[in-house]
């Protein structure tokens, strides 16, 4: 019985392993035609100052619509464009897009600053920083209007490639931020001498924040450890009142979340930005107490 249900799992895994195989392997290949077949495009997700409720900037994410499989969300594909070494082909159409799209409404007078994921191949061109400097010159955009995410284990690796494009970069004024910091192992020492602006709280620790005395502790410690490093803080997957309330207590900087709206296209990313739009929501929140 015991062996005939060993078994019977077995099989029913090894079923499941080839079928993911070949899932990904159809990805690969794809995904070598998607840039070229211009089914790549860019979707915002706005942040909001939790200083003033305005809407200081934008995620940029990827997003790819193909053709037969519809939209494949960036947990599938992006893992798979790493370790088929497409990613900085992708990462660079991203760049493009983004700085091309924000840049517009920059041009147009908005105060506002794009983040764009980068991830460790990327980083390990030793191009890599000159073709930042290049694509900022190209759409005429002032470097402190860009910032790039990293990762924490990029952030602390001790690479001298890496930290070079990081210094060089920031000191034209590019800002750089820790993305999903809390997930990973973070070396605290080595998180004080980071030269990064910001640090982005995952959604595990955010989601949920208000309701769990756990999390809570978590959070604000996280938020006053950044405060003394002189770190911004960046809190991501804000879905409720309720959470998004106590974050504007504790005191972090920016916010950004199903709340306020998923990332969009273009011309809806836009709209945000008439006066009020998303400030109604951070204001009923407690926001305008905390000004
Ligand atoms: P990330 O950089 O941490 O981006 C935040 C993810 O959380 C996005 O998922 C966003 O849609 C989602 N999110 C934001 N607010 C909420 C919320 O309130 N609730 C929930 N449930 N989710 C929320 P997305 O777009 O699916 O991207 C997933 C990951 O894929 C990103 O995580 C990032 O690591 C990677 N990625 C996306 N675009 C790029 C890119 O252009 N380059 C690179 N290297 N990676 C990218
Ligand atoms: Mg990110
Ligand atoms: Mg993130
Ligand atoms: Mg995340």
């Amino acid at each position: 019985e015991a062996k005939r249900h060993g078994r019977g799992t077995c099989t029913f895994f090894t079923a499941e392993a080839a079928q993911r195989v070949q899932e990904r392997l159809g990805i690969e290949s794809d995904l070598r035609c998607a840039l070229k077949a211009r089914e790549f495009g860019v979707h915002y997700q706005p942040k909001v100052s939790l200083r003033d409720g305005r809407v200081v900037g934008a995620e940029a994410l990827v997003r790819w619509h193909h053709p037969e499989r519809g939209p494949v969300p960036p947990g599938k594909f992006i893992p798979v464009a790493e370790e088929a070494g497409l990613i900085p082909d992708i990462g660079l159409f991203v760049l493009e897009r983004a700085l091309e799209e924000i840049g517009a409404l920059v041009a147009r007078g908005h105060d506002l600053a794009v983040a764009v994921n980068v991830s460790v191949l990327q980083l390990e061109d030793p191009t890599f920083a000159r073709t930042v400097e290049d694509r900022l010159a190209a759409a005429g955009i002032p470097p402190r209007c860009l910032e790039l995410e990293i990762t924490e284990t990029v952030a602390m690796r001790e690479s001298e490639i890496i930290q070079g494009h990081i210094a060089r970069l920031r000191m034209l004024g590019v800002r750089f931020s820790i993305d999903d910091f809390g997930t990973g192992y973070s070396n605290l020492a080595m998180l004080a001498r980071s030269p990064i602006d910001a640090l982005k709280l995952d959604r595990s620790l955010v989601d949920g924040v208000a309701g769990s005395n756990e999390q809570q502790t978590i959070v604000r410690t996280i938020l006053s450890l950044a405060a003394s490093l002189g770190f911004e803080t960046v809190v991501e997957g804000v879905e409720t009142d309720a959470d998004l309330r106590f974050l504007i207590a504790e005191g972090a900087t920016t916010a950004q979340g199903y709340l306020f709206s998923p990332p969009v296209p273009i011309d809806t990313f836009r709209t945000f930005l008439e006066p009020g739009r998303l400030q109604e929501l951070w204001a009923r929140s407690g926001g305008a107490a905390r000004r």
